[in-house]
């Protein structure tokens, strides 16, 4: 994990250079395509996703090496004709992970966090789940097992294979000529985050567009039909942490709810957004029908707000950059705790962007409890060895975290915004 918490701190800063440089490229040609309470969401979402990961906090139920040993029929080297194979073969499996993901219920719920956008752009890419709990991927991969793939080589690929993954999510790119035949390109990808009902479900593809092409869920991008982003039952929400786990929440109700007991068992593995009967008619849930014409999730935000967001977002992202960079030093242990202050954090500030009076709570809560630990262990994760006094920088932002929290909870009252359209 030491390794992936390495990679993480030079990935973290590349990423966000790039949602950077399209955020001024897209005022640069007046054509913005960033919404900032959605784009702060976004990248929260990013960042719960890789301290998660780099936790390893996941149930693995097949591991690939496990398969390797077993079914592997033959020993091959890693020759550089065995990474190309091993590229292709990962991609298939990702194909038909992406696949189950969309179409059955219980997959649906570790995506649709990254759905649950309004807007599609580069730091739409960064929004990950942080409820794939259970690890069984690898069975996707049986394939490469029976070739006798190394596992190093799929290590090493795996995440690269994700990471190239990143490019495609704008708007600003257009089609691409030959390689719309060969590669998922950033048109295929706008299909395949619109709600449209000519586009939904298509270019399931993460590198190569031939398997949707093989596979017959391939949609190319028609002028006539502009893509509308986002989810057909609404986030409503900036918190990523809740949105990961919303549709799971949907589901555990309706099965509790409901009266039949083959459908309180089978509701996990029924096609996304499948509902039983009895349930479906007395607790109905909004669709969105006219994709052209839903309100897009807006709360009301001053500047202020707004500036406050982008601060915490900053904050929390440089804290989880000394987390990697201290990683090996924190221990497991003082890790969880450091994890549970980057969830704590995100949970607070989109609430309070969500403009949820509960939030002080949280940010009152995780402001004291940050500033006892400072005090009680007068440092902050050993971040005083690395630059003398930085624990009293980090305390001030504790302070600051109570004050924002009360503050915008009590003291900003929700303003009219002018009345523009009349
Ligand atoms: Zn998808
Ligand atoms: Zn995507």
């Amino acid at each position: 994990m030491e390794s992936y918490a390495t990679a993480l701190l030079y990935a973290t800063p590349f990423f966000l250079g790039l949602v950077l440089f399209e955020v001024l490229y897209g005022r640069f040609v007046k054509n913005q395509k960033h919404n900032l309470m959605d784009t702060v969401s976004s990248l929260s979402s990013g960042l719960t996703n890789v301290v998660k990961d780099s936790l390893g906090l996941v149930l693995v139920l097949v591991s690939y090496p496990f398969l390797l040993e077993h079914l592997a029929l033959t020993e091959i080297k890693a020759t550089w004709l065995v990474w190309v194979v091993a590229f292709i073969v990962l991609d298939f499996a990702g194909y038909w992970n992406h696949r189950l993901s969309h179409h059955i219920n219980f997959f649906w719920n570790q995506h649709v966090i990254h759905h649950s956008s309004e807007e599609f752009n580069l730091a739409c890419a960064l929004r990950q789940p942080i409820s794939n709990l259970l690890g069984y991927y690898a069975l996707l991969l049986i394939p490469a097992a029976l070739l006798g793939v190394p596992h190093e080589v799929i290590a090493v690929l795996a995440p690269i294979h994700l990471f190239a993954q990143f490019w495609y999510h704008t708007q600003h790119i257009g089609k691409m000529g030959w390689l719309e035949y060969v590669i998922v390109t950033p048109s295929q990808h706008r299909v395949h985050h619109a709600i449209n009902k000519e586009y939904i479900d298509k270019n399931l593809g993460q590198i190569f567009c031939i398997w949707d092409r093989m596979f017959g869920t391939f949609q190319e991008e028609l002028d006539e039909v502009p893509p509308q982003y986002g989810v057909l039952k609404p986030a409503n929400t900036w918190n990523p942490i809740i949105i990961n786990f919303q549709h799971l929440w949907r589901l555990v109700k309706d099965a509790w709810r409901t009266k039949s007991y083959w459908d309180k068992l089978r509701i996990w593995f029924m096609p996304t957004g499948w509902r039983p009967a009895d349930v479906k008619e007395a607790y109905p849930v909004e669709i969105i029908e006219d994709v052209y014409n839903f309100e897009k999730y807006r709360p009301e935000a001053s500047n202020s707000l707004k500036a406050y967001a982008l601060f915490q977002l900053i904050m929390t992202t440089v804290l989880m950059l000394f987390m990697f960079y201290n990683y090996s030093n924190i221990g497991f242990e003082g890790l969880l705790l450091f994890g549970a202050f980057v969830f704590v954090g995100v949970y607070g500030y989109t609430t309070l962007m969500d403009r949820k009076k509960y939030a002080v709570w949280i940010e009152v809560f995780r402001g004291v409890a940050g500033l006892a630990l400072i005090f009680f262990t007068k440092d902050w994760f050993g971040i005083d060895s690395f630059l003398s006094m930085a624990s009293y920088l980090v305390a001030i932002y504790f302070l600051i975290t109570i004050f924002g929290g009360v503050y915008f909870a009590y003291f900003e009252k929700p303003y009219a915004a002018p009345n523009l359209a009349s």
